[in-house]
């Protein structure tokens, strides 16, 4: 019979961010696969787990990865998949090993943890009720930019990865597109310099324009248009 494939989320800044059941899932199974082995590495001698680390579940090579899992799990092996932070597949690699997992009939199992997109929206303080993720924008500007004019009409807050190099022009664009609409910057969520930085998207631009740029891991939160 073939073992399980755990889908284990890590935390996104501060190691105590992990759930009981993830470390007891992360001791016991037979292989973890994941990103970066430093990342990982770091997290599993803070709490001394010593389960065997397959590293290099990135890009490009993901997919001729797979089928070594694949036939690992159906030698009977669990594994447990692991990104460098937060949940495996949001916005991150996983996705081509779940999906094929599923397609042979192997046990999906989730234990869920931190996702730096919920924790940006539960505290950002506009309505979580509805919400849209787009992870990271489109590298190539026309395309960012005609992904947040898409906005215009969609009555939901929306929650976008974005990284310190873009952010700046995110903001001018949004600040153009969107001058009134409520924004959140949420930056170095869980860590020691974690702050939100609250206001209209022209507030938002201009406070971090005069800061000459933030620096760190960010995420935007942008509030639905007003009704009517
Ligand atoms: N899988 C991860 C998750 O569940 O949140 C996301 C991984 S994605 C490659 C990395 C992006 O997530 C960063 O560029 C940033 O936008 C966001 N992110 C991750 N950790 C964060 C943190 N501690 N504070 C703010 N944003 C974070």
């Amino acid at each position: 019979m073939a073992g399980t494939l755990y889908v284990c989320s890590t935390p996104i800044g501060n190691l105590g961010d992990i759930t009981l059941r993830a470390l007891e899932v992360l001791r016991q199974v037979d292989l973890i696969v994941g990103e970066d082995s430093r990342h990982t590495k770091k997290l599993l001698s803070h709490y001394q787990i010593h389960t065997p680390f397959l590293p290099s579940l990135y890009e490009g090579v993901e997919r001729r990865r797979v089928g070594k899992v694949l036939q690992v799990l159906e030698e009977g092996k669990d594994v447990a998949l692991v990104t460098d932070a937060g949940t495996p597949l949001i916005s991150d690699p996983g996705y081509p090993l779940v999906r094929a997992a599923v397609e042979r009939g192997i046990r999906v199992v989730p234990v869920p943890g931190p996702s730096a997109a919920l924790a940006a929206l539960v505290a950002s303080g506009l309505p979580p009720d509805r919400f849209l993720f787009l992870g990271h924008l489109p590298r190539r500007a026309g395309r960012r930019r005609r992904a947040l004019a898409q906005l215009a009409h969609i009555p939901y807050t929306t929650v976008i990865y974005e990284s310190p190099h873009r952010v700046l022009s995110t903001l001018e664009e949004l600040a153009r597109l969107y001058p009134h609409r409520p924004l959140v910057l949420a930056r170095e969520l869980t860590k020691v310099h974690e702050e939100f930085i609250r206001g209209t998207c022209q507030e938002v631009w201009r406070e971090v324009q005069a800061r000459g740029g933030v620096r760190g891991e960010l995420v935007l939160v942008l509030g639905p248009p007003p009704e009517g």
